[in-house]
């Protein structure tokens, strides 16, 4: 959203905000249709009496509209407070129902951290989890799926577009390997669900999550698609909200905000994302034409038109993002430099490139407001920002000081 005038190209611009895979501005018409649910329609959607019968067909509604972006029935909905609560939900959910069972749990080296760190619990509590590597451009082999498979396999759960590096995993033909060895199959939607179109059936998962402040829906609302039949437990335990399945009063207002972002969305018929490709492609030839040394992370074709990760070598992330910040522009880095090393995301590590490249690694996400005149000022920063940070690093490394830049 730039603040200056759209006609002279030379003005500084501000506010532009790149970092949609981070969070998204709520939508206008999704603050309008949550507001009487704060305001007028307030009753808990338990109780009897008209205000919780307001509530509970507020519920009913958006419940139909989420399940319609997916494919899916309503009945087959969970609202969560968000995407991390809906992987949890499916990781803990399926893993405690089948523990007599078994105690191997499959995923990707490159998930979200949502899944990722809930897997980790799962270690500690004695579970055996195989992490699978991922190529350089990020895609899991489904073969090495099937032979990562034991007897005590309870859960597979691999994302289907991940957020770093927007490349789309080929989640249908996992998903077919695992229902051949009858094993539950999740998938965190988080990145593709509103992005590009999905249909339960066809990708033939079982349980899928998705989160509303990624699709210019409210933070703290999301949903857990559990295909009916499939076995699964609460995480959270009180009065039998959702089926038994997320117990707590719900967040009805949230719930009618990720239900209007749903419906806008898929109003949009996916439309965005040829516009957010034509963006993208024109930020990526400006990149690589202006800089040196820059690689571009991901599948070029199996990718989210959303998302661009590119990595520059020589420098630090993080001194290009405050670079970027002090211009007015919002992206986010790769890697963090802390007090005496630099940490690489694990999904940049993954791709195997080299440290003095993966170092570098920054992540444009673009959303429905941005235009081709922020983007072309956002790459004309970037290559002033990157011309000066590789002059300091330079004289850094002929003084022989400075471990972080
Ligand atoms: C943002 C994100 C999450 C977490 O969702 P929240 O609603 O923020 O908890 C999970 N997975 C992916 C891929 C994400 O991008």
């Amino acid at each position: 959203m730039a603040n200056t005038s759209k006609k002279n190209s030379v003005v500084e611009l501000t506010n532009i905000y790149l970092d949609h895979c981070a969070t998204t501005p709520v939508h206008p018409e999704v603050v309008e249709a949550m507001l009487p649910y704060f305001r007028d329609f307030y009753g808990n959607p338990s109780s009897i009496h008209s205000f919780g019968r307001n509530a509970k067909e507020a519920l009913t509604i958006a419940r139909e509209k989420v399940a319609k972006l997916i494919g899916a029935d309503p009945s087959e909905i969970v609202f969560t407070s968000g995407g991390t609560e809906a992987d949890n939900l499916a990781i803990l959910g399926v893993s405690s129902k089948f523990e007599t069972k078994g105690n191997h749990i499959i995923t990707s080296s490159i998930e979200h951290h949502a899944v990722l760190n809930t897997c980790r619990y799962l270690e500690q509590r004695g579970f055996a989890v195989t992490y699978l590597p991922v190529d350089g451009e990020g895609l899991v082999d489904p073969d090495d799926v099937a032979r990562a498979i034991s007897d005590r396999t309870t859960l597979i759960s691999i994302m289907h577009a991940n957020n770093e590096i927007g490349t789309i995993e080929p989640i249908s033909k996992i998903a077919d390997i695992a229902k051949e060895r009858e094993i539950i199959f999740h998938t965190d939607a988080v990145q593709t669900a509103g992005k590009i179109p999905i249909n339960v059936d066809l990708l033939n998962v079982d349980l899928l999550s998705l989160s509303g402040h990624k699709i210019y829906g409210p933070k703290g609302v999301g949903a857990l698609y559990i295909r009916n039949g499939t076995h699964i437990v609460p995480v959270l335990y009180g009065g039998k909200q959702e089926g038994g399945l997320r117990h707590g009063t719900e967040n009805v207002p949230a719930i009618v905000g990720l239900g209007k972002a749903c419906e806008i969305v898929m109003k949009g018929k996916f439309s965005l994302n040829d516009t957010l490709g034509r963006l993208r492609s024109r930020l990526t030839k400006r990149i690589l034409s202006a800089i040196d040394d820059v690689y571009i992370n991901g599948h070029a074709e199996k990718c989210l038109s959303h998302i661009l990760s590119v990595s520059i070598e020589g420098i630090e992330a993080e001194s290009i993002v405050r670079e970027l910040d002090k211009k007015g522009i919002a992206v986010s880095a790769g890697s963090a430099c802390t007090s005496d090393s630099i940490e690489i995301s694990h999904v940049i590590t993954a791709l195997g490139l080299p440290r003095h490249v993966a170092k570098g690694s920054i992540r444009f996400s673009l959303g429905q407001e941005n235009t081709e005149e922020e983007v072309d000022y956002a790459a004309n920063v970037l290559i002033e920002v990157v011309g000066k940070l590789r002059g300091m690093a330079e004289l850094e490394t002929s003084l022989n000081r400075g471990k972080c830049m």
